[in-house]
């Protein structure tokens, strides 16, 4: 495993974060974690060097902090890195205070202090909320108490924004969302080059853009088919890790091959060759006329969902069925959602769309899908 230095950063951190927000499940279309299975997975990266994790107040339906908590229990509390993050919505749609959230963390993950703290999912709205309650100030004096040892955020907002959350407060690091796909095309170069010229260490969600940048489709595997056996997911976690200012690069693993093919990458963690740079370019091309909806899968959507729709299937289930226009792909996917949660379900409530980060018309998008299907 490599690791990565920064002079801000305690220690030496693993450039593989394994992120907790996808791990295996008991039952398809629900949270439930396969904590057998899971614990597997953990296992094997944190053996084989990974010592960064990443959950959320909200991921698994709030399941992953107490998994997270039971499953690193049996490790030395200084050998890992715990990291999660503070949700606004539940500020502002629950009335929770900071401490109130804090403590629930802290005694879910079973420990006295996290490593890496995120004020969660920053965008205008969420930060208008943070600063109604002073959750930077609050977060400040917590790190004074040793109970946070980095503060940092995650963002999904708009680049002034970003450059005033910059200019204006003092950070340990950021996290920020870049891949070969939304580098060019969302700018994401803009939001990493000024987290470099500010000294502030970069970490990196979503390499692979939820899975999508494995699975492309036939043409942009091809090209990477072309140049060697690495999976297509190789290649997009190493365009990422090669950026000198990046801490860590986070992967939502959830099966064995996954965490045994991303270990294999950040053991050699090589530099991109022009040929293999140039393969990407082409790729990205390629895929990009047929990826129809941005959906990462990330399901912040779906907790908000008061009609429980499985939101990010129906996208996947409309991306394969745009690579080639033919219906079976589409419902090859889509007959494995329960009827409840498929698209007809949608009332246009619209309570979806502020939680999702790529800033997709939700109910619009469900409403085409729904015709697809009739
Ligand atoms: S608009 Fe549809 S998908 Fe979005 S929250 Fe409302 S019912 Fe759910
Ligand atoms: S629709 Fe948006 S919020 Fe929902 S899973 Fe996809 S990216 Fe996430």
């Amino acid at each position: 495993m490599k690791y990565s230095v920064f002079p801000s950063i305690d220690g030496k951190i693993s450039k593989l974060g394994f992120g907790l927000m996808r791990l295996p499940k008991l039952y398809e279309g629900k949270e439930d974690i396969d904590y057998n299975e899971a614990e597997k997975l953990v296992d094997l990266a944190y053996k084989s060097g990974v010592n960064y994790f990443d959950t959320a107040y909200v991921y698994h339906n709030g399941e992953s902090e107490i998994f997270a908590g039971k499953i690193l229990k049996k490790y030395p509390r200084e050998s890992y890195n715990l990291a999660t993050k503070l949700p606004g919505w539940a500020i502002k749609n629950h009335n929770k205070t900071v401490d109130e959230l804090f403590e629930e963390q802290l005694k879910k993950c079973d420990v006295e202090y996290f490593d890496f703290y995120l004020l969660h999912s920053v965008n205008r709205d969420i930060w208008n909320t943070f600063s109604s309650v002073k959750a930077y100030e609050n977060l400040k004096e917590k790190k004074k108490e040793g109970k946070i040892r980095h503060l940092g955020f995650s963002f999904h907002g708009d680049f002034e924004l970003f450059k005033e959350l910059i200019n204006d407060y003092e950070w340990d690091f950021v996290q920020l969302q870049i891949n070969y796909y939304d580098w060019e095309a969302d700018n994401a170069k803009d939001f990493y080059k000024l987290l470099e010229d500010n000294n502030i260490p970069c970490i990196v969600m979503e390499p692979v853009r939820g899975g999508s940048l494995h699975k492309l489709n036939e043409e942009a595997r091809e090209v990477f088919a072309n140049l060697s056996d690495n999976t297509p997911a190789s290649y997009a976690l190493r365009f990422v890790a090669q950026l000198p200012n990046v801490l860590v690069t986070l992967s939502g693993m959830s099966t064995y091959e996954q965490v045994e093919d991303n270990i294999k990458t950040f053991n050699e963690c090589k530099p991109l060759t022009e040929e293999e740079k140039e393969a990407i370019e082409k790729a990205n091309v390629l895929f990009r006329k047929n990826f129809a909806i941005p959906c990462t899968s990330c399901k912040y959507c779906v907790t908000n969902c008061p009609q429980g729709i499985d939101i990010p299937t129906c996208f996947a289930a409309f991306n394969d069925y745009n690579k080639t226009r033919d219906l079976d792909d589409l419902n090859r996917t889509y007959i494995t959602i329960p009827k409840d949660s498929r698209a007809h379900n949608c009332i246009d409530c619209k309570a979806c769309m502020e939680h999702c980060p790529q800033e997709i018309n939700i109910p619009r998008k469900l409403s085409q899908i729904n015709d697809l299907t009739k």
